[in-house]
């Protein structure tokens, strides 16, 4: 049995690759924490080169905080077409309202503060204090939890509490006090490009020599799996906006994860009480307006099952389809990758007048 390294040796040998081998983005370096939030909040849920299309795009639209206040939910959702998960945008307005409104359009230097805003929890927090002033703030996400789990051998399943608990105390004990930021972005590179889920490239990592899991032989283990066989439940909204010329939009899902690159109606998460309201904002996103309600159409995937509330809008005549996106026609549907899922809704919404062959 090998003990956990000191906590304090794991920052100088990463925090010297990171000078090496750090990855370069358009928000590193930057020391406003209002696009540090925008790209934070784009990278939530989204692949980083999928982020990267966006980030620049998005603050050359809304540069300041004050232009996002200002801007309509319309205006920012049309900015935010093709990235998904809508509510992430909406969030972000909302708070850059409440920052202009309650902290004269300065971003809170204060993790209490910061925290209040909607859609930050503590690990963006974390993530924009760290970065752009230095706070000594810990982060925890998927990357940085895999490579605590490995060097300290942290056993348990990380969605538990108690070991939630310990990586958050890890996180903050590893982080140095002169440059806590750097090394933020640094564990969270080394997870995303060294100590991968599979294959871990352990021999060009600069933690090898504290790494418990690499001494007990251990890193095909480390994180514990997290309780993915149980089937989870989702419920969602999905939403054919159909033009003038009978064409409606579909958008391509992330190269990565759950249906990759495959063809869907725009949609959203939302429970039965919010469906309406979900399916109004992403019509509204088109300048458009819902027509109907078209049923529910229930869909199950290895460990998942989706709920989705289908509804049918008029609009889009005047917005061009993003690179993720594309007007169809039905005859085209067959040039497109289109899951089952999609299939289901797209006649759902469809049923009143012919149903797909
Ligand atoms: S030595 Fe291997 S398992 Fe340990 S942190 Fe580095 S890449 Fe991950």
């Amino acid at each position: 049995m090998t003990c956990a390294p000191p906590a304090e040796t794991v920052a100088a040998p990463l925090l010297a690759w990171y000078e090496r081998s750090g990855r370069q983005f358009p928000w590193r370096g930057l020391r406003d924490p209002y696009p540090i939030w925008v790209s934070e909040v784009i990278l939530q849920q989204t692949r980083v080169e999928t982020g990267l299309r966006y980030f620049e795009p998005f603050l050359a639209r809304f540069p300041t905080v004050q232009v996002l206040a200002a801007a309509s939910e319309a205006e920012v959702l049309a900015a935010w077409s093709g990235l998904g998960f809508y509510r992430r945008a909406r969030n972000l307005h909302a708070g850059a309202r409440l920052v202009v409104e309650r902290f004269g359009g300065e971003v809170p230097r204060d993790p209490e503060l910061l925290g209040e805003l909607p859609g930050v929890g503590r690990y963006t927090v974390g993530a924009i204090l760290s970065a752009a002033f230095n706070q000594r703030l810990p982060i925890l996400d998927g990357n940085v939890i895999r490579v605590l789990s490995r060097v300290f051998l942290v056993e348990g399943a990380p969605d538990r509490a108690a070991v939630k608990r310990e990586l958050w105390g890890l996180a903050e004990a590893v982080l140095p006090h002169d440059r806590p930021g750097d090394f933020n972005q640094a564990v969270m590179d080394l997870g995303a490009t060294v100590c991968t889920p599979t294959g871990p490239r352990c021999g060009g990592c600069p933690l090898v020599d504290l790494c418990r899991a690499v001494a007990e032989g251990r890193t095909a283990d480390l994180p514990a799996p997290t309780k993915r066989a149980k089937v989870v439940f989702e419920q969602r909204v999905a939403v054919l906006v159909q033009r003038e010329d009978g064409r409606f939009l579909l958008r391509q899902r992330p190269p990565s994860g759950l249906l990759a690159s495959l063809w869907e109606l725009p949609a959203d998460e939302a429970d039965e009480d919010a469906a309406q309201q979900a399916a109004e904002d992403i019509a509204d996103g088109f300048a458009g307006g819902l027509l109907a309600a078209c049923g529910v159409v229930e869909h199950r995937f290895s460990h998942r099952h989706w709920t989705t509330r289908v509804f049918r809008a008029r609009g889009g005549d005047g917005y061009e389809a993003g690179p993720l996106e594309r007007w169809v026609a039905l005859a085209e549907l067959g040039e497109l990758g289109l899951p089952t899922v999609s299939r289901k809704a797209i006649e759902a919404a469809l049923a009143a007048q012919l149903r797909l062959i």
